[in-house]
């Protein structure tokens, strides 16, 4: 996140895929990764890692714990990191947090770690966990923590910050009160009892801080504990340093690539509640089968295993799993039987060298439409087994056949999909969400990371003569010609698409003007219709149904249907939302698909209605071009062209061309200084259209680490600090009420400050050369006044302009 700067300091650890399954690759074992699977059988302690955003977690810990101490590890992470910045790409807000997500899932995938959230909103900076929880509903997301808790069952519970405040951002120091707090309310029964349906009360034996060093903020003390991560694992061929870089790297979205670390490193720790540790993070915690009453033959069981495995013929341990596996069967229901049993199913699966898959050739299920699934069973290695269930969404077959040594068997099945079937949405974007947090109606969806998977197939096989029922996600496969091999998950998707154009109509009072919109449907299968009805409505307009008989759409037919009325009652802002009737069915609202698609991460697709915001505002515009050089992604460009310029995108080449008088104003996108390093062979003549009469408008850039400003900016002197006004309710002063700025063409008066979201105002401008003039002043709660949001000078016959005024939505789509 963009306040998380302080982490990229931190030195990161990750590892390979033991032992997960996801919905990205498929997963292949290494003997290595069998071997510690094996001797992670032995180990019975848990421990979970809290702190606020993605990126705050400290990877080479995780890696240290999850592959050299082969502990059950979690992160808890309190948001997806909505907020924020991005890096890669122009999403934001519930978007981003949709990266954020899939990015920690990778990064888990690395250093094998289990990855949780709560229902908390990242909202942006705040200063405060006053600030935090006053967004968050602190009893809400603190029932999430106690959850995650009594679900996980810690030993020992770790903290990234301290409860006091030196971690800066209030969701950093919000999220260690909650989890020093849920560490006392996970164990008392009359906490949150509604949990106790489904979970126990879980005491952990303490709490801690892991204080940190990052840089010019350094809390680590030498009375505090301490320990070394940074060794090497011989089995997997890397230090925990280099797999926490390659986990670590994966937050793509927040440019946090790292080097890979070797050596000594030293992690500190400090007790804040529960057992004070002398000698050990985990003393006085049984971590062995002792822990369990009447476990006692299970560890030579192991031993036994461990002592015999061999790296060229893993199978040879089948026999002596299914044997662990029987054994843990015999236990009474509980916590640790359940996982162990969890653990050993896929060590067989793993040893045995079992391939097992379902795919498809498409991406998508539509409902109510067929779907081709492909299955493959491979015996790579021999073992006894015979296959003798296949199961999925509507198709279930019994048979009897032994699988042959390193021999496809391939069962090819088409399938219809139910028209009820669910349509594939991340859980929590189901309901309609709040300012801080998202509505979770079932509890056992809480804390989950990711989309449950659309389709799930069961094969049930016997191995050594034990039934095994093994469930995979069918998943879309295809092959790139460039990039190999790809997974991606498969998305169920509603017979029509339906979106609408535009998405935002700006509209004058007691204007007469006709106005457009389309509803563009798009059929993702084939249908006939008797009778189709495709309506939009506003409230308080009437706007005509157009109605179609007999209607047949092609799978992928897209129609487009006009409508064209005049917008004369609406005096406030306003939603017209496209409906679709066809036949007898009631009028539904359908829903438009969203995609989005970087390389490392699993494709992600959500669904959302698509309407359009009647904005009425008296606009008036002067000048018809603006140029528009791209920073790092934002939605300004769009909104420029709702307000009726012609905007035309400057790249390198673009600013090339010697045209730039033809345009009344350029504007830089978010941190274009930080992003393109070709804007330094523009600089003069950036400075010379201004010269001659243009205005040059310079959204914020970062003066941090992760991109330098890259070029001078303006004709005059300043310097980007990280001043910022959080509150994004923060009062605004006019400091030059009669400046042109404020008057010309439009009057800027306070009303213009309402309804901003995350921020006012961040990366303001300091010591600045007197040309500069300061046009704003604001200030956040109980802080010294800011007034570098806004600076602007005269030069040549033109102006120039600095500004970090955040010009953005909270979420960029309607969720419903
Ligand atoms: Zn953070």
């Amino acid at each position: 996140m963009m306040t998380c700067f302080i982490n990229k300091i931190v030195v990161l650890v990750f590892i390979s895929c033991l032992l997960m399954t996801n919905s990205f690759a498929q997963n292949n074992y290494a003997s290595a990764d069998i071997f510690l699977g094996l001797r992670k059988l032995n180990v019975l302690g848990t421990v979970l890692y809290v702190a606020a955003h993605p990126d705050d977690e400290n990877t080479r810990l995780l890696t240290y714990f999850s592959k050299d101490k082969l502990y059950r590890t979690g992160y808890l992470s309190i948001t997806r990191g909505d907020g924020g910045q991005n890096l890669i790409g122009d999403e934001q807000g519930v978007e981003l947090g949709l990266i954020r997500t899939q990015e920690l899932l990778s990064a888990r995938r690395m250093d094998g770690a289990e990855q949780f959230f709560t229902r908390a909103f990242d909202f942006g900076y705040s200063k405060t966990p006053q600030e935090t929880f006053a967004k968050w509903d602190k009893e809400k997301i603190l029932a999430d923590v106690v959850w995650v808790i009594r679900k996980f069952q810690p030993d020992v519970i770790i903290t990234r910050f301290p409860t006091t405040g030196e971690g800066g951002h209030g969701h950093h120091t919000a999220s260690a009160i909650l989890a020093n707090e849920a560490f006392t309310a996970a164990a008392d029964p009359a906490r949150f009892p509604e949990q106790l349906k489904w979970v126990q009360p879980w005491q952990a034996k303490r709490i801690v801080w892991n204080s940190f060093n990052f840089g010019g903020n350094n809390t680590q003390r030498s009375d505090q504990f301490k320990f070394d991560v940074g060794g090497y694992s011989p089995v997997l061929g890397k230090s925990y340093g280099e797999i926490a870089a390659e986990s670590r790297s994966q937050h793509k979205s927040q440019g946090f690539g790292v080097a890979r670390t070797r050596g000594e490193a030293l992690e500190y720790f400090s007790t804040t509640g529960g057992d004070a540790m002398t000698t050990d993070l985990f003393e006085d915690v049984v971590m062995s089968w002792q822990k369990i009453a009447g476990a006692e033959n299970i560890n030579p069981l192991i031993q036994s295993a461990i002592s015999s495995f061999d790296f060229l013929q893993p199978q040879k341990s089948v026999p002596a799993l299914v044997k662990i596996y029987k054994a843990l069967l015999s236990f009474p229901d509980g916590n640790w039987r359940n996982k162990k049993i969890a653990e050993t199913k896929n060590l067989i699966e793993a040893a045995s060298g079992l391939w097992i898959e379902s795919f498809t050739q498409q991406q998508y299920a539509v409902q109510g439409d067929s779907l081709r699934i492909n299955s493959l069973i491979n015996n790579r290695l021999g073992v006894n087994a015979t296959i003798y269930r296949i199961s999925f969404d509507g198709f279930d077959s019994s048979f009897q056949t032994p699988l042959s040594p390193n021999k496809n068997l391939i069962i090819n099945k088409t399938v219809l999909i139910p028209e009820n079937k669910a349509l594939t949405q991340p859980y929590w974007i189901k309901e309609k969400m709040n300012e801080g947090y998202f509505t979770v109606t079932d509890q056992t969806l809480i804390g989950e990371p990711d989309v449950q998977p659309s389709i799930v197939a069961t094969y049930d096989i016997i191995i050594e003569g034990e039934k095994f029922s093994f469930s995979k996600p069918i998943r879309y496969k295809f092959t790139d010609p460039v990039k190999g091999e790809i997974y991606q998950p498969i998305t169920v998707l509603p017979p029509f698409s339906v979106n609408t154009n535009p998405s935002l109509i700006i509209t004058k009072k007691n204007n007469s003007d006709q106005t457009n919109i389309s509803i563009i449907a798009k059929a993702n299968k084939g249908i006939q219709y008797k009778k189709t009805e495709i309506s939009l409505r506003l409230p308080m307009v009437e706007i005509s149904s157009e109605i179609d008989t007999l209607k047949i759409f092609r799978k992928n037919e897209i129609k487009q249907y006009d409508f064209s009325f005049k917008p004369l009652n609406i005096g406030k802002e306003e939603f017209a939302y496209p409906f679709v009737k066809v036949d007898a069915s009631p009028q539904q609202a359908f829903m438009a698909l969203s995609t989005i698609n970087y390389d490392h991460i699993p494709s992600i697709n959500y669904f959302y209605t698509d309407g359009v915001k009647f904005l009425p505002i008296d606009l008036k515009t002067k000048g018809k071009k603006i140029g528009y050089i791209i920073g790092a992604g934002d939605k300004v460009p769009e909104a420029l062209e709702q307000m009726g310029y012609d905007v035309t995108i400057l790249t390198d080449k673009e600013l090339a061309k010697n045209k730039l008088k033809d345009f009344d104003a350029i504007i830089s996108g978010v941190r274009a200084y930080n992003t393109n390093e070709w804007l330094n062979k523009y600089y003069e003549k950036l400075m010379k259209y201004i010269e001659g009469g243009g205005n040059l408008i310079v959204q914020y850039n970062t003066s941090n680490q992760i991109g330098p400003v890259r070029s001078k900016i303006g004709p005059y002197s300043f310097t980007i600090s990280r001043n910022r006004i959080t509150d994004e309710n923060a009062t605004v002063e006019f400091l030059k009420p009669e400046h042109s700025v404020l008057n010309y063409p439009n009057k800027i008066t306070d009303q213009d400050f309402k309804g901003w979201v995350q921020e006012r105002s961040i990366y303001h401008a300091t010591e600045m050369d007197k040309n500069l003039e300061s046009i704003l002043r604001m200030n956040d709660p109980g802080e010294k006044s800011e007034e570098g949001s806004l600076v602007i000078a005269p030069y040549g016959k033109g102006f120039f302009a600095y500004t970090g005024l955040e010009f953005k939505t909270t979420h960029g789509r309607n969720f419903i």
